[in-house]
């Protein structure tokens, strides 16, 4: 279905690259059915409107550009988005009715869960608005169970508790909360519970599919009186190479190309999530015991902010020599989909999560924050697609997993799951499938609101 009218959508990302990725897919999307889409942006972290010729950019000042941003400061870098980009956007959405308001219609503004004041703006704007979830519905459950968690005595997690089974949230342990391991996690519960009212958003868009999540998502729909459009995953619906904040170091490709099927374990921990020095130089023996090919990302910050590569001893470079290939930034949604690779060790974002689910590609999961410990254990247990990672990092060991994965029968047994799961996937998108239907119903929802 098209829309009929120039109706004009503002998106508001949250400004890290797990966030960005999915907005921007969404935007490609919806603008693909005939809407003209807005991009409202913080100036940290801008993306590039040059590979988006068609969409228009907003910046927002944020008044946090100098900041470093690591997952230790999140929760205050975010708080000050929302304190700071609210009337920027307010002003530029007002100023932007009053010059084209005879020519086109706010038709929606869609925002990231964690740009919360773009709900206030709406309200105040008079305009509908939706909520982009970013994460897993899993993922959600959890945080629309911390009423329960603090009304039961559960919060602060004792650590007597972690390893037991959190009760209605199966198979998660206390350990795997979002925010069992926080380091502020008052301000993050705080974050959370601002975050995840529903205010007067009319809909959740989830970046996840029914396949993957039916019973998170109908067991999460009995709190919420609004509707649900699981519509992902997006990455499958657009061109591969549109969202990036860090230049893609497309050599690897012709590195993969000389590889064999299924032989090369590709390793990497998204945009935020790092290794110590010692987890690092771990890694790389561990890689190097494995006696497989491997592709690693080792961004320039990996270390504490320290150009990870750096660290690497020059044996480890001699040793490995051809086998191993190292970038500071991948093409991922490449990666994942190259016929050479085998299995992902990953942190689980939940971007990485869907990529490689939607690939067939088994993983190694080895999450380190928030919801990166939920995927882990909907890939290990769940979906069976995954082994899960909870040690500290040790050569020898990480030999033995990669090869579990890579070459064992029980590897094999795990790759099966893995395809089978890409082919359910691959059939929610089509035309007739669950993400098909739900973004048919969500493109009706915006334009009747
Ligand atoms: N990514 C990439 N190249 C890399 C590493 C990651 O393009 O070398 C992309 C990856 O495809 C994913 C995103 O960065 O879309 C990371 O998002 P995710 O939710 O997995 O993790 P986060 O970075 O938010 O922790």
């Amino acid at each position: 279905m098209e829309a009929q009218r120039r109706n004009r959508l503002i998106l508001v990302p949250c400004p890290f690259q797990g966030h960005i990725t999915p907005m921007l897919q969404l935007g490609t999307v919806l603008q693909s059915k005939g809407f003209v889409i807005t991009v409202a942006h913080t100036k940290f972290n801008s993306p590039n409107p040059s590979y988006y010729p068609d969409f228009k950019f907003l910046e927002m000042p944020d008044g946090l550009s100098d900041l470093n941003v690591s997952s230790k400061n999140l929760v205050s870098v975010l708080s000050g988005f929302n304190i700071n980009c609210k009337i920027p956007l307010q002003e530029a959405l007002t100023q932007m009715v009053k010059t084209n308001g005879h020519r086109e219609k706010i038709g929606c503004i869609i925002y990231d869960e964690y740009m919360y004041f773009s709900n206030a703006v709406a309200n105040h704007l008079q305009i509908p608005s939706i909520i982009l979830s970013t994460s897993s519905a899993a993922n959600m459950l959890t945080y629309q169970a911390i009423p329960r968690f603090l009304n039961d005595g559960y919060i602060p997690l004792k650590e007597t508790m972690l390893m037991d089974p959190v009760p209605e949230l199966q198979p998660l342990r206390f350990k795997d909360l979002p925010f069992s391991n926080a380091t502020d996690s008052d301000g993050l519960l705080q974050l959370i519970s601002e975050a995840h009212k529903t205010r007067t958003s009319s809909a959740i868009i989830w970046n996840t599919a029914e396949c993957l999540e039916q019973s998170s998502l109908a067991q999460l729909g009995q709190g919420y009186q609004i509707p649900f459009f699981p519509i992902g995953p997006m990455h499958k619906m657009v061109p591969p190479s549109c969202c990036s904040l860090l230049e893609e170091d497309y050599k690897c490709i012709s590195w993969l190309d000389e590889q064999m099927d299924s032989s090369v374990i590709y390793v990497s921990l998204g945009s935020i999530a790092s290794m110590d020095e010692k987890g690092l130089v771990e890694m790389a023996w561990g890689l190097a015991n494995s006696k497989q090919p491997f592709l690693w990302v080792v961004r320039i910050d990996s270390s504490n902010g320290r150009d990870g590569i750096k660290i690497l001893p020059e044996s480890f470079e001699k040793t490995v020599g051809e086998r191993g290939y190292i970038v500071n930034w991948a093409p991922q949604k490449e990666v994942l989909a190259h016929r050479a690779v085998g299995g992902f060790w990953s942190h689980c974002g939940w971007n990485s999560t869907i990529e490689s689910v939607s690939e067939g590609v088994p993983m190694i999961c080895q999450s380190y924050f928030g919801d990166q410990k939920v995927n882990a254990r909907f890939l290990s247990q769940v979906w069976g697609v995954g082994i899960q990672w909870e040690s500290d990092l040790e050569r020898g060991e990480v030999g033995i997993v990669i090869r579990r994965l890579m070459v064992n029968e029980e590897g094999k047994v795990i790759r099966h799951r893995a395809i089978e799961l890409k082919e359910k996937i691959e059939i929610s998108i089509k035309q007739g499938g669950s993400s098909s239907n739900s973004l048919i119903d969500l493109i009706n929802h915006i334009l009747l609101s």
